[in-house]
């Protein structure tokens, strides 16, 4: 049975890749974007493999603009078996000066968002009856962070604390829910990846992450493969998260 992948934040870098990979694999594809002209640069590299591939511009903080998104993807497509929640903002300022609506703001994008279209993904899922992956987009940063860094942390710790709840909100319905954190990802469109020896040095892997690292870990949380797992957070990181720091570093 063929299968539909929905991804928010297509239009560019890691949703881009996500959507590639899973078009490459045979699933048809719908992705979300706030910006228009790069979510239809993505379709016009989308149909290199698959016809159907939709795109709507979607501010995915608004939960009608993702229902009506989702409900015309399962209209014209068929189905939603995948959903990836990938869209996401980052703002990082001095913590004494972060005012409280650009930290709603962020708050509202990555997490907020990522509910609505879990949840909006979830109802069409369950009135399916072939049960479902949601995959959700969280960062190294819900568990460490650099300084000014509070909305995006703190919407991501959000996300993978969504991540569980869902999990075992929705299990019942055959859903399954995980994360991913990635880490140092170098995103280039054209493919070129930029970074110094010393980038590359502090990855115990020896380089820094690409958006393939990401793209592959959701088609096996998507995949059946994966059916035995939910509520789960996989750390894509090339081993930073668990490296010991020596003084003489
Ligand atoms: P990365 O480098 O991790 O891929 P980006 O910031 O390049 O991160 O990508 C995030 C994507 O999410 C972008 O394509 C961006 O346009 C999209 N995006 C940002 N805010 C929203 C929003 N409110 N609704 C939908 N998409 C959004």
């Amino acid at each position: 049975m063929r299968k539909i992948a929905v991804i928010t934040g297509g239009g560019q870098g890691i949703g881009r890749a996500i959507a590639l990979s899973f078009a490459r694999e045979g699933y048809g594809i719908s992705i979300a974007d706030i910006h228009q002209d790069k979510g239809l640069e993505t379709i016009e590299l989308l149909r290199a493999f698959t016809d159907d591939a939709l795109f709507m511009q979607v501010d995915v903080s608004r939960t009608e603009e993702v229902e009506q998104w989702l409900a015309h993807t399962s209209r014209v497509l068929g189905s939603i078996d995948v959903l990836v929640n990938n869209a996401g903002v980052m703002h990082n300022k001095d913590v004494l000066e972060l005012r409280s609506d650009q930290f709603m703001h962020v708050i509202a994008v990555n997490l907020g968002g990522t509910f609505h279209c879990s949840q909006a993904a979830a109802r069409i899922m369950k009135a399916q009856e072939r049960g479902g992956a949601i995959i959700n987009i969280s960062s190294t940063r819900a568990v460490m962070s650099e300084p000014n860094t509070e909305a995006y942390s703190a919407s991501k710790g959000g996300i993978s604390a969504l991540t569980h709840a869902m999990a075992i909100s929705l299990g019942g319905y055959g859903i399954r829910v995980n994360a991913i954190s990635p880490g140092w990802i170098e995103v280039r469109d054209d493919g070129s990846y930029s970074h110094s020896e010393a980038d590359r040095n502090q990855h115990p892997v020896g380089r820094v992450g690409r958006p393939e690292d990401i793209a592959a870990a959701c088609l096996y949380l998507a995949s059946e493969k994966a059916g035995f797992l939910t509520g789960q957070n996989l750390t894509i990181d090339g081993g930073m998260s668990v490296k010991m720091i020596y003084a003489e570093e």
